[in-house]
Formats: structure tokens, sequence, C-alpha cells
């Protein structure tokens, strides 16, 4: 835990989804005073009240992750790491020292099965130690199948949940 606080920090509101407000990602809450705060925040849904964010609570990402700063919102999921871009920089994940962090965080991952992807837009990108693999456009009902030679990543594609690879 830390004692960090979003201040002037307002990304996640632009960043996320939020499907209680039919919200897509990428495009600002109406809700949000941009770099001032919720102006609805003792109402915000459920989701907004659910939404954790890595940089408040997990020391490992530095005050130069802050999203306000680094342009990224850093959220976990199932299987590891999700990195967001905000839409205006959908290469933020590739600045230094982020990028080498991003690859250290996805070599420490590889031995315990946690995936790093950097979401770029529609674009959902695995990151590994070694290198990176473009998925393009995930739909709900597909996932990432990663091809392994022992913890090392070899490939990675997508499958619709019916096991059918996309074409
Ligand atoms: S992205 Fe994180 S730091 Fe920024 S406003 Fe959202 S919760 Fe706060
Ligand atoms: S309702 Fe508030 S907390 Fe939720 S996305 Fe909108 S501005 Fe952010």
């Amino acid at each position: 835990m830390t004692a960090r606080s979003c201040g002037s920090c307002t990304l996640c509101c632009k960043v996320m989804a939020i499907e209680e407000l039919a919200k897509p990602a990428g495009s600002w809450c109406r809700h949000c005073k941009p770099q001032q705060g919720c102006r609805i925040y003792d109402e915000r849904p459920p989701e907004c009240r659910r939404f954790d964010c890595l940089w408040l609570t997990d020391e490992r990402f530095g005050p130069h992750w802050k999203p306000n700063k680094s342009k990224l919102v850093l959220t976990s999921s199932e299987d590891g790491l999700e990195i967001r871009c905000d839409p205006g920089f959908p290469n933020a994940w590739r600045r230094e020292p982020l990028l080498g962090e991003i690859r250290n965080l996805a070599a420490a991952g590889e031995a315990h099965d946690v995936t790093v992807l950097a979401i770029a837009g529609s674009r959902m990108i695995l990151v590994t130690s070694e290198r990176e693999f473009d998925l393009g456009k995930i739909g709900p009902d597909e996932r990432i199948v990663r091809e392994l030679e022992g913890n090392r990543v070899v490939g990675a594609r997508v499958v619709r949940s019916s096991g059918s690879t996309r074409d």
C-alpha cells in the first residue's frame, strides 16, 4: 500500500470504459472535470468505486508512472498486468524508462504465468521480456493463447471462446 492520492490526475475517467454509464474507453466521462475530479463522486457508479488503480497501491510503480505524467493507466487482470494508453499517446508505454521496466515486469512474471498487455485504443500488444506480439483488437468472446518454450513466450495467437483461431 502507498500513501499516494490522485491529485490533479483524472486519466482513468477518460481511458477506462464504464459499462454502467455506457461510457466507451478513451473518451472523457461526462461527469468528469478533467484535472479536478468527479462531479458526482458521492453518487458514482459501483464500477467506478471498484476501480483499482495500481499506481495508487503498488510501490513497484514509481512517481514517474503517475498516470497523468506517464499517460498510462495501470490495472491488474486475471492474467496479469494491463497498461492502457491515453488515446492521444498510443506509444506512451514505449518511452524509457517505462519500457525497460515493463520488460522487467514481464520477465519477472514469466515464471508465474503472468501476462503483460499494453493497450492502445483497441489494439492489444502482449509484451514479453524479449519481444512484442501485436494482437490487434481482441473481442469479449476471444482470448490470448501463448506458445511457451519453458517459461519463454515464443508465440501468441487469439482464439474464440469456441476454440477456433481468429481469421
Ligand atoms: S488513474 Fe489512478 S491516479 Fe489517476 S485519477 Fe485514476 S485512480 Fe487516480
Ligand atoms: S462517474 Fe466519476 S469516477 Fe466514474 S468515470 Fe465518471 S467522472 Fe470518473
